[in-house]
């Protein structure tokens, strides 16, 4: 590991300041479960490390009047599944409860998921799944934006130099009925080959109004499918399978084409199967 010079700012805008001053040489680290073994493998090598351990507003989940889910980009996975959420919104803590192993939910941070930009990491693949939005700060001000356009390409976001990543926002409760998330993994302690997140919501009788499918791990970025909301699991599959453009008939591509297709059936026939209970 190459040296550098480790930073403790104690607010957000003292951190975008030193982000600012150090440049292209300056990193923000959250848990450094992702940064610290890209740098250890010399993969990246920056001068300066930002730590956000001291910025107490970025750790943390609120709920904003409107029932809006405000979770800190510094969250751990470990407070994420400890903490008690209702509706739909308790996924979140089902997702960060079955990743990686307890030394790495202890550190790791849902913010640090997000900016890593890892395809196979589940938090981007639920974000976009329920229609997240990130909140950023940088020099230049706040802004907004929905996961799925966070998300440029894998390892890669729409964050600015200079510009910190501050929260993750789950939408109101009413905005989906049920919501399924399933991975595929080899090993327990595995990051996903293939993820999918079925969003449901329906209309005042029953009548499925709105059905989002995500499909991730297969593709760089998460990729969202929006299919006719009574569709099936069978029938959404077929959708998803055709949208995400798996189309060599390679080995390894068929194989993650048959996972995208079985993963998506059963998010999809799960949600319905749901009936209304979240
Ligand atoms: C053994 C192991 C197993 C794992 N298994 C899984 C798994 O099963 N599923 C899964 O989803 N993930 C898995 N992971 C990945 C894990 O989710 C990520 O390493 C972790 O969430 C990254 O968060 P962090 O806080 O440690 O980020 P860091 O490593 O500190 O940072 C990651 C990147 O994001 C940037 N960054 C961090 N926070 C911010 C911010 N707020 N604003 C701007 N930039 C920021 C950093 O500069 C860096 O580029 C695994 C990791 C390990 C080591």
């Amino acid at each position: 590991m190459r040296p550098f010079t480790w930073l403790t700012p104690e607010t957000t805008e003292e951190a975008v300041a030193l982000l600012r001053a150090h440049g292209e040489g300056a990193r923000v680290i959250a848990g450094g479960q992702t940064l610290l073994l890209a740098m250890k493998e010399r993969l990246v090598g920056p001068s300066h490390l930002v730590s956000l351990a001291r910025i107490t507003d970025l750790a943390g989940i609120t709920t904003e009047p409107d029932g809006a889910l405000v979770v800190g980009a510094a969250t751990t996975y470990a407070a994420l599944t400890r903490a008690e959420l209702p509706g739909w919104q308790r996924r979140l803590s089902e997702v960060a409860g079955d990743l990686a192993d307890r030394p790495v939910r202890n550190r790791g941070t849902i913010g640090g998921a997000l900016c890593a930009a890892d395809p196979r990491f589940d938090m981007p693949a639920f974000a976009v799944g329920v229609d997240a939005e990130l909140r950023i700060s940088g020099a230049a001000g706040e802004r907004a934006l929905p996961a799925h356009e966070f998300l440029v390409d894998a390892g890669r976001t729409a964050l600015g130099q200079d510009e910190i990543l501050t929260a993750v926002v789950l939408p109101p409760l009413p905005t989906w009925d049920v919501v399924v998330f399933e991975k595929f993994r080899h090993r327990v302690f595995d990051a996903a080959i293939a993820s999918a997140v079925c969003a449901l919501r329906r209309e005042d009788h029953g009548v499925p109004a709105s059905l989002r499918i995500t499909v991730a791990g297969a593709t760089p970025t998460p990729t969202v499918v929006l299919v006719d909301a009574a569709a099936d699991g069978a029938a959404a599959a077929e959708s998803a399978v055709a949208a995400v453009r798996l189309d060599s008939s390679d080995e390894a591509t068929r194989y993650r084409r048959e996972l995208v297709h079985t993963l998506v059936r059963r998010v999809v026939d799960r949600a319905h199967a749901q009936q209304g209970s979240v």
